[in-house]
């Protein structure tokens, strides 16, 4: 028996809901690539793209997933031998280590475990050392979507800023863009990267790199620069090819117009609460069900946690049981847990993007279902209380 038809719930963090109205977008016949609504389309989108990064800045943009906008922002700023260090909270700051390695850069780690986010003073401890400045960038994951982490950026710009230290700050927000709050010129972050399949809400395949002047006068003697991941002409095309160096991604292009309008509809302020909102009934069911049973958020102080992805370890390869029933039962499915040990023990619930009060609650009441068919043992109430913070986040006056 099997509860399963009907419409499914991808909460897994990324690729992401794609909404009906981007999948519309879609459905058209190839456009010309040369003139009329395409090229349209593209130049519309790169002052709205700059707006929600919070940057007067550049976009380079690129028919690439996330890996790909690591090498690009490398590409870039830096010459082979150059040194990075890389903050890490989980898997994905190693892995834009590996590209950095494997780019031909000296990568430094400091690791700041599965559980807390960075912790400026061991930024400050190491940058203070680097007297000659040979640190030539900081690499940052704004939420490592492995662990559910979410760093404070300004305090990293301030820890620079206070050291005088010129590395290059840049941030990987390919988790956060269009969830959580991000503001590139006033964090002082000088390269930003994001990708269209997470709070974007369209399809993978897209990449953004969003820089300043002073990333940009990188350029001027990077040698890992090739020609492919040149910034430059995708900033500043004189043709329209030059956007994509090539042909463009079209139908990603319509979906992606077609998602921005959306999030322009809402107002990003309104979508960054909406996402800390759901998040929060997320917590609040997890925290009722670990009362009862060997089940935990991962991170324990919520001012670290992402909006966009949690984080949950449920003992005794718990959660991989209760991932399968979800998504073979009920039509659910959530995130493996990715990168952790043992992986059975960690599932991820994805709430980036196009969802809504009635899919959260229905994702954690189908989790607290689970759980008691599976046998789990779990505190009760779990979904009532997380019905209860959407209930009281809603109780604002009814506008007249
Ligand atoms: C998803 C993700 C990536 C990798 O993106 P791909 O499109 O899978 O290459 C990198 N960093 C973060 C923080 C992510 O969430």
């Amino acid at each position: 028996m099997s509860l399963s038809q009907g419409v499914s719930y991808l909460a897994i963090p990324g690729p992401s809901v794609l909404p009906e109205r981007v999948l519309r977008a879609m459905v058209q016949p190839s456009p010309n690539i040369y003139e009329g609504k395409l090229p349209d389309v593209t130049a519309s989108l790169v002052p709205d793209l700059k707006r929600l990064a919070g940057t007067k800045g550049h976009l380079a943009m690129y028919i690439s997933n996330g890996h790909g906008l690591w090498e690009a922002s490398l590409a870039n700023t830096m010459s082979r031998g150059d040194k990075v260090l890389v903050l890490v909270t989980g898997r994905f700051g190693f892995g834009w280590e590996e590209m950095a390695r494997g780019m031909g850069l000296d990568a430094e780690i400091i690791n700041f475990g599965e559980h807390e986010a960075i912790d400026p003073a061991r930024l400050r401890a190491r940058l203070a050392q680097d007297k000659e400045h040979e640190i030539a960038a900081v690499l940052t994951v704004h939420v490592d979507t492995s662990t559910g982490l979410r760093s404070a950026v300004p305090p990293l710009r301030a820890v620079l800023d206070g050291l005088s230290h010129p590395a290059l700050l840049m941030l990987d927000a390919i988790a956060s863009f269009g969830c959580d709050r991000i503001e590139m010129d006033a964090w002082g972050v000088d390269v930003l990267i994001a990708a269209s399949q997470k709070g974007l809400m369209a399809p993978p395949g897209m990449g953004f790199v969003w820089f300043n002047d002073r990333a940009d006068a990188r350029r001027e003697h990077a040698d890992c620069a090739t020609r492919y991941w040149d910034w430059r002409p995708r900033a500043k095309p004189e043709l329209f090819y030059e956007y994509w160096d090539g042909t463009a991604p079209t139908h990603q292009l319509f979906a992606l117009r077609e998602a921005v309008n959306m999030i322009q509809e809402e107002g990003l302020p309104h979508v960054w609460q909406r996402h800390e909102i759901l998040a929060r009934a997320v917590w609040a069911a997890v925290e009722c069900w670990g009362k009862g049973g060997d089940i935990a958020l991962n991170v324990a102080d919520a001012g670290q946690r992402s909006h966009a992805v949690t984080s949950i370890r449920m003992g005794g390869g718990a959660a991989t049981k209760l991932r399968k029933w979800c998504e073979h039962q009920a039509g659910l499915t959530l995130g493996i847990g990715l990168g952790r040990h043992p992986e059975e023990d960690y599932l991820r619930v994805g709430h980036m993007g196009h969802v809504n009060a009635h899919m959260i609650l229905g994702a954690l009441s189908t989790m607290e279902a689970g759980l008691t068919a599976l046998g789990i043992p779990h505190g009760r109430g779990g979904a009532a209380a997380s019905g209860d913070v959407i209930s009281t986040a809603l109780r604002a006056p009814c506008p007249d």
